[in-house]
């Protein structure tokens, strides 16, 4: 099973796919040559234009050129997603063991320690209880920043705690994913996450709980292969790259040229992968509408117990509705037999 080194071609630093081939030391200065100032301004991965970082950041981490939806930093992920305020981190002590000693460019424990002081935080995933415009949730984020938003024992314990937490506490539970997949540090056991991951949920779900997975960009490997997709309902972001193993593997292996728009989130919502296609800016109230829809925040005719603002719906009188879906059975019915 080749998913480790899946993992390790897409967990590289600047989210494309392939491990990046070694440079001489003309390449690279030619490669920094070509950079833009870090800092200031970058260019957009899709439409190519020199933006303004500070103008990406205050659209949420949206190109304003083209609204292509960049990686989103997970703590900005949970003031983005969640009330002022509202946020109680959960489990936040939790560190990686480097249980296999291993070794690759230098020892995992020391990477760990490097990125946890990078990032000022222990893990790829962030979790805990939060608002989303009043509705209490459990909340998962991934972090693309800390090794590539990777699962290890760690993020899958994580994942498997909020899980408790939302069964015991009857929240339900919203995940994002932005990960390289399974991390290859900690071989068989960064695998083994992606049952008990599975498991964690399943159980959820056998209480009644529910449970919505947003998929960003980038989501591949492990994490696409076990728990990002097995949520009672699957959203994503625009034009967020989703896969298991990346392009260039798969082309190389069926000897094919893949179709335009391959593995994006658009071409998944054609191929009924995902459930819809929700842009930043939308979603905390779609987010808080499909809550709604899925823990009975409605009552017997139709009208929301509880409102978002500027999404008011007007009452349906019952008997209305009810003509509706008589005629609706009807015509299905129709349609089946006919
Ligand atoms: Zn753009």
């Amino acid at each position: 099973m080749s998913d480790i080194s899946m993992a390790k071609e897409n967990t590289s630093p600047d989210g494309k796919d392939g491990a990046a081939p070694k440079r001489g030391r003309l390449d690279r200065l030619r490669f920094r040559k070509k950079e833009l100032p870090t800092g200031l301004w970058l260019k957009c991965e899709h439409c190519e234009a020199t933006i303004y970082r500070k103008e990406v950041v205050e659209k949420s981490y949206t190109c304003p050129s083209c609204d292509f939806h960049f990686t989103m930093p997970g703590r900005d992920r949970v003031r983005h997603t969640l009330d002022a305020g509202s946020w109680e981190e959960l489990f936040p002590d939790l560190t990686a063991m480097d249980r296999l000693h291993f070794v690759d460019s230098g020892p995992y424990g020391d990477k760990i320690e490097r990125t946890v002081q990078r990032t000022g935080q222990n893990e790829a995933l962030i979790a805990g209880r939060g608002e989303i415009h009043g509705r209490p949730v459990i909340l998962g984020v991934m972090d693309f920043k800390f090794l590539g938003g990777s699962m290890g024992e760690v993020v899958g314990e994580k994942i498997a705690l909020a899980c408790d937490v939302a069964r015991l506490e009857k929240r339900p539970l919203v995940l994002f994913t932005a990960s390289g997949g399974a991390r290859m540090h900690e071989g068989m056991l960064s695998l083994m996450q992606m049952a008990k991951t599975c498991s964690a949920l399943s159980s959820l779900q056998e209480a009644g709980g529910f449970a919505i997975c947003v998929l960003t960009h980038p989501t591949t490997g492990g994490v696409t292969a076990s728990f990002a997709m097995v949520c009672d309902l699957t959203l994503a972001e625009p034009g967020a790259l989703i896969g298991f193993a990346g392009p260039r593997v798969i082309a190389s292996t069926i000897k094919q040229e893949l179709p335009p728009g391959f593995q994006r989130s658009e071409f998944l919502l054609e191929k009924g992968q995902i459930d819809a296609i929700v842009s930043r800016d939308d979603m905390r109230e779609t987010l808080a509408n499909l809550i709604d829809y899925g823990t009975y925040a409605w009552d017997e005719i139709g009208t929301r117990r509880v409102t978002i603002p500027g999404m008011e719906v007007e009452p349906v009188a019952s008997e209305e509705a009810a003509a509706a879906g008589v005629e609706a059975a009807d015509r299905d019915a129709d349609e089946t037999t006919g």
